[in-house]
């Protein structure tokens, strides 16, 4: 078997993966990143389908926009990029009609005067008081339930439930009260959700031709067969080129995993993960456990892509439902970039968490929330493009949101990144780009020789929350940048 040598391995050319090479190429290390499918990006990319940019997950949103983590690091690197900001906080899909708010204050037409007494006062608890030790574990669902009377205040309820839905792809009784409120906070400190200009794709070519030109060794079709280790030190990988079957041997001290703990694992056992067995196993369990009882807890989620001939959401941002039977919210990026679509059309994105193991179900579920939301409209101009569920190893999220894990593992050398290493409050993508922060101080501590304690220096890469008077921003608009 061939043998080839590196200072890096990097498994799989997702967000972290490439984020991580093209940090690491900066610091002058020789760099192969070994991917298993013929293109790069992971679940943050696209493909033109009928002219419209589908992407293989994400929304084309990055969830702090151009004041955010990823964004930062972009601009740190100089990977060209466009951002542009919601221009709302949002809008409301309630009692059948859709509801602007230009800033937080806005939500008034939406709850009305005694639901709004409540809304403020789940904020002051949330973010003006220390939320006690005791209810920091506690279900966001059972948290609100101890402080307002549901029964009382749906919307309320149904508010917080959509902006889960969408943005963690959890339902309130899968995310702690705790991590509500660090994600929450990151969310008014950083800034307004952003689409980029060309979408996920446009980003992950400008990272790919940069990991290129800093003369990265990238390899597609590349499925990485198992972490070689000796000692407790990781030593490199076994290889396989779907292409000709030829297996070869690459050594590296260091080696960055992008491909989630599940996997990594896996690898390390000489032995690969298949899709078909991660949804058996996972169905046996969903039989006998809750979805939070579950070993490693992932977030779920459909996505239904939209081509319409009319505007249906009038703003960047995105719109929550409080309405629907499924669908958390809904974007339309061609609002921010119109050649997301073909000229004259509009795409719309919606996204849902999947709570049945009936797919079908979850689709026909969907249908029914689109036709609800848009009426006639929706069968007279609308056209679905695809309908795809993400699960197993394909999910919206590896790991929940606030049930990651660390960056380093129990071997020497041997790191990971990507979305089930996000710190907490760190959503998507923001969360990935913050992974490879850490592993960058991670590394930086432990080639200068400074293994903790109290004289270990401030991390440099990890992005800090802006001033905490930033959320004030918040109170009459969306502080964007557009
Ligand atoms: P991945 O993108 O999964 O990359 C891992 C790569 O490793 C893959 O390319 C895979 O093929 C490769 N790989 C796996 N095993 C091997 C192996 N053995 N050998 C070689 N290669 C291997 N985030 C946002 O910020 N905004 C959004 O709007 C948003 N919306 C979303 C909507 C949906 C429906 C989904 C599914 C996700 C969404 N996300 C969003 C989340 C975001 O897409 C992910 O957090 C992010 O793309 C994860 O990047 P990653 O690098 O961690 O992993």
């Amino acid at each position: 078997m061939q043998t080839q040598h590196f200072d890096a391995i990097v498994i799989g050319a997702g967000l972290g993966g490439l984020l991580s090479a093209a940090q690491l190429l900066e610091r002058g290390k020789r760099v192969v990143i070994l991917e298993r499918l013929p293109h790069c990006g992971g679940r943050f990319t696209a493909k033109t389908f009928q002219g419209a940019q589908i992407s293989t997950g994400a929304v084309h949103m990055l969830p702090f926009g151009s004041s955010g983590v990823l964004s930062r690091v972009l601009q740190r690197l100089r990977i060209p990029h466009r951002i542009f900001d919601a221009d709302v906080f949002g809008s409301f899909h309630v009692r059948g009609q859709q509801i602007r708010s230009r800033g937080v204050l806005g939500v008034f037409k939406v709850f009305g005067p005694r639901q709004f007494f409540w809304f403020t006062r789940v904020g002051y608890l949330l973010f003006f008081k220390r939320l006690p030790e005791a209810e920091r574990a506690l279900p966001f669902d059972t948290w609100l339930a101890r402080h307002i009377n549901v029964g009382r205040n749906p919307e309320l309820v149904a508010f917080f439930a959509s902006i889960s839905r969408f943005a963690l792809s959890l339902e309130l009784h899968q995310v702690t009260t705790e991590e509500v409120m660090r994600t929450t906070k990151h969310m008014f400190r950083f800034g307004a959700p952003g689409i980029l200009q060309g979408g996920c794709g446009a980003l992950t070519s400008e990272l790919e031709r940069r990991v290129l030109d800093q003369g990265a060794d990238l390899r597609l079709r590349a499925d990485v067969l198992q972490i070689l280790h000796t000692d407790g030190q990781a030593t490199g990988v076994r290889v396989r080129d779907k292409a000709s079957g030829e297996e070869t041997l690459l050594h590296a001290p260091l080696v960055v995993s992008d491909i989630g703990p599940r996997a990594t694992e896996a690898l390390l056992q000489n032995q690969q993960i298949k899709q078909a067995e991660v949804l058996k196993q996972q169905s046996q369990e969903h039989v006998t456990r809750e979805p939070e009882q579950r070993k490693q807890p992932e977030a779920i989620g459909l996505k239904v892509h939209i081509l319409s001939d009319v505007s249906l959401i009038p703003h960047k941002g995105i719109m929550y439902c409080l309405d629907t039977q499924r669908i958390g919210g809904m974007v339309q990026p061609t609002n921010a970039d119109p050649r997301l679509a073909p000229a004259g059309k509009h795409l719309l994105i919606s996204h849902q968490v999947i709570q049945s193991e009936n797919i079908e179900e979850e689709k026909a579920l969907a249908l029914a929330d689109l036709r609800m939301l848009f009426g006639e409209t929706f069968e007279q101009h609308c056209r679905v493009l695809t309908m795809s569920a993400y699960r197993g190893e394909w999910p919206v999220n590896r790991l929940a949101q606030g049930t990651d894990v660390a960056t380093s593992t129990d071997l020497r050398g041997l790191y990971q990144v990507g979305d089930a290493v996000k710190p907490a409050g760190y959503l998507m993508v923001e969360g990935v780009a913050q992974s490879v922060n850490q592993f960058l101080d991670l590394l930086d501590a432990r080639d200068t020789g400074q293994t903790g304690g109290s004289r270990q220096r401030q991390p440099r890469n990890v992005v800090s929350p802006p001033s905490r008077l930033n959320a004030l921003r918040w109170l009459w608009e969306a502080p964007g940048n557009s």
